[in-house]
């Protein structure tokens, strides 16, 4: 059997390939040890495969013959497996894995390229969140942000244009965090965690979409744990994607695409 390790900035992804069928499994970076602990004791025979960017150092704390794959080939492939399981078949799609940071590509058939990234990513959320509420358990900020209303924190198109019709859709936001009363009265924290998430969701959908165009291509696929139990975030990215033409698709297990990808390298 065999099992690709993803390493990632904040979490360290496994998946486990026994006769075919993936087991899933996620560790925190922080808990590097453990997650070395597991693979001795869970993975004896294994054919082992590293990727991500702390691969390098999960490999010299691990006692066992592995390889490297290279972080992007490895979540193409994840990418390419994930979509035949769920009947997809699509040559050529914008790829935005919001990770830690974010990062964006145009796959091609077997071919890829990046297009582009930003540093507002999954731990802007985490940064943020912390920063204005004090909050640093992802389950919390998400599940606290579903609660939240964004109306008091985010300057829309239509706050500005009060009264009279605007010359583009009037619940766009014009403004992230820019509403003039957030001064005046102390803004909820799920208020705050929602507009921080709506910032990021609004910050890389915009970017794949402006891809997307780039490359005419109509399909956005989006990966990457910040989509874990997020709904706001996914919400927000599906909303804005598809206001600007184009479709998002969110895959099953898609933050396992580097791990997947590794553990099918040959
Ligand atoms: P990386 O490969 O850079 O570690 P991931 O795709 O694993 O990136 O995404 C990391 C992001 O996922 C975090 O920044 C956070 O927003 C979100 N996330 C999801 N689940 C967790 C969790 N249990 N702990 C911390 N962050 C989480």
């Amino acid at each position: 059997f065999n099992a690709g390790i993803d390493a990632g900035g904040t979490l360290i992804k496994f998946a486990v390939n026994r006769n075919g069928t993936y087991e899933f499994r996620k560790f925190p970076a922080s808990q590097m040890d453990k997650a070395v602990s597991w693979v001795n004791a869970r993975l004896d025979g294994a054919d082992i495969n590293l990727t991500g960017g702390r691969s390098a150092n999960f490999g010299s704390l691990l006692g066992k013959p592995h390889r490297l794959v290279p972080e992007f080939d490895a979540t193409c492939q994840g990418i390419r497996y994930l979509l035949s399981e769920e009947g997809i078949s699509e040559d050529s799609f914008i790829l935005c894995n919001v990770g830690t940071g974010t990062s964006i590509h145009h796959v091609k058939k077997d071919q890829y390229t990046r297009v582009g990234g930003t540093g507002v990513g999954g731990g802007t959320i985490m940064g943020l969140s912390y920063l204005l509420t004090g909050m640093q358990h992802y389950e919390e900020i998400v599940e606290s942000a579903k609660r939240g209303k964004r109306d008091n924190v985010d300057l829309t198109v239509g706050h500005i244009y009060e009264g009279s019709v605007p010359p583009i859709a009037a619940e766009l936001t014009a403004s992230n965090f820019g509403h003039p009363n957030l001064g005046n009265s102390p803004a909820k924290k799920e208020d705050l965690l929602a507009s921080v998430i709506g910032m990021v969701g609004e910050t890389v959908s915009t970017a794949s979409v402006l891809a997307a165009a780039e490359a005419r291509v109509s399909r956005v696929v989006y990966i990457g744990s910040s989509f874990v139990q997020n709904e706001v975030l996914r919400d927000v990215v599906a909303g804005y994607t598809k206001f600007r033409g184009a479709e998002a698709v969110y895959l099953p297990n898609g933050e396992f695409s580097g791990a997947i990808g590794a553990a099918r390298w040959s």
